[in-house]
């Protein structure tokens, strides 16, 4: 009797070890077989996780609170995006280095895509008065203007843009790809109703920014006028003559509020509003996001959400 109990319990113990170390190696064997995508910026990351859902292994080149501009890519970055199956970057206005690590790959599987593909990019603000960048002068057309993700129609054509690259990739998941997508794409012009809507009938239509020129296609796309700090980069210096101008334009109209941008100290917004006696408001672009946002589970959608609500608020809306 008791060596049979002791029978049935070894069985039950190889059993379970059977199953769980059988489940082990299939779920060990499923992530081999995942699609491993190496993307820039974070709304890249963010719309290549939402269309994949865990039928890939999305990567984010950037880490977190670096800021997207000053981006150097090191070997290991190069590593990184030679042993994945797909690399998607943002376009080469924005990330001039991706060239420089699309040439050095020697992976020929490697499918790069251009998110920006059909996509008419805008120039920077001819008001904006030139400054010396040396990051981004020793690269060509540096008066492109590269933050098409934050007008939300380019984030329609940048989402078929991944999607078309999964189905290439993976034609066996292509109905989940494109259901995903276009599941998405609901979300994004949801929100874009919402912006006109919102930004329709605000008392003020201009937005005063004392970060980098990020926001021009959102401006533009909502009917405001745009004016910022600098031009290219968060890394500029603005010049004395621009601050001045904002100033002049802040008491002109009337302006309660400056927009100050994300990862860096906004120094120049802080002495615009501290001088003017305005307030300070997040305007988020989205390129990258610190550490604790990426803790808090932040997304593209909810940090335009966020960016609504201070412009709400900025604008004088009703
Ligand atoms: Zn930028």
């Amino acid at each position: 009797m008791k060596k049979n109990v002791i029978k049935i319990i070894l069985l039950i113990v190889f059993f379970l070890y059977a199953t769980i170390s059988g489940c082990g190696y299939k779920s060990k064997e499923l992530a081999e077989n995942k699609l491993k995508i190496v993307t820039t910026l974070f709304p890249l990351y963010d719309f290549t996780k939402n269309i994949t859902g865990d039928r890939a292994e999305v990567t984010l080149l950037l880490p977190p609170g670096v800021e997207a501009h000053s981006f150097e890519p090191k070997a290991g970055d190069i590593l990184k995006v030679n042993s994945a199956d797909i690399f998607i970057y943002t376009g080469r206005f924005m990330e001039p280095w991706s060239e420089d690590i699309v040439k050095s790959i020697d992976n020929k599987k490697l499918l790069i895509v251009d998110a920006s593909m059909g996509i008419k990019v805008s120039s920077l603000d001819k008001t904006q008065e030139d400054h010396k960048d040396t990051h981004h002068t020793k690269y060509k057309n540096n008066n492109i203007d590269p933050h098409i993700w934050l007008d939300l129609s380019n984030v329609i054509i940048m989402v078929d843009n991944i999607v078309g690259s999964l189905i290439k990739k993976d034609p066996a998941n292509k109905d989940f790809y494109q259901k995903k997508g276009e599941q998405y794409k609901v979300m994004i012009k949801d929100l874009d109703e919402r912006f006109k809507k919102t930004l329709n009938s605000c008392k003020k239509r201009i937005i005063v920014h004392g970060g980098h020129f990020a926001f021009g296609y959102l401006a533009k796309r909502y009917d405001l006028e745009y004016v910022s700090a600098y031009k290219g980069s968060p890394n500029a210096e603005p010049t004395p003559k621009l601050v001045a101008r904002m100033k002049k334009i802040i008491r002109e109209k009337n302006v309660k509020y400056v927009f100050f941008e994300e990862l860096i100290t906004p120094r120049v917004a802080m002495v615009l509003s501290e001088e003017t006696n305005t307030r300070l408001l997040k305007l988020h672009g989205c390129h990258n996001i610190s550490k604790e946002e990426m803790d808090r589970g932040v997304t593209f959608l909810s940090l335009m959400e966020e960016n609504l609500n201070n412009l709400k608020t900025g604008l004088e809306c009703p």
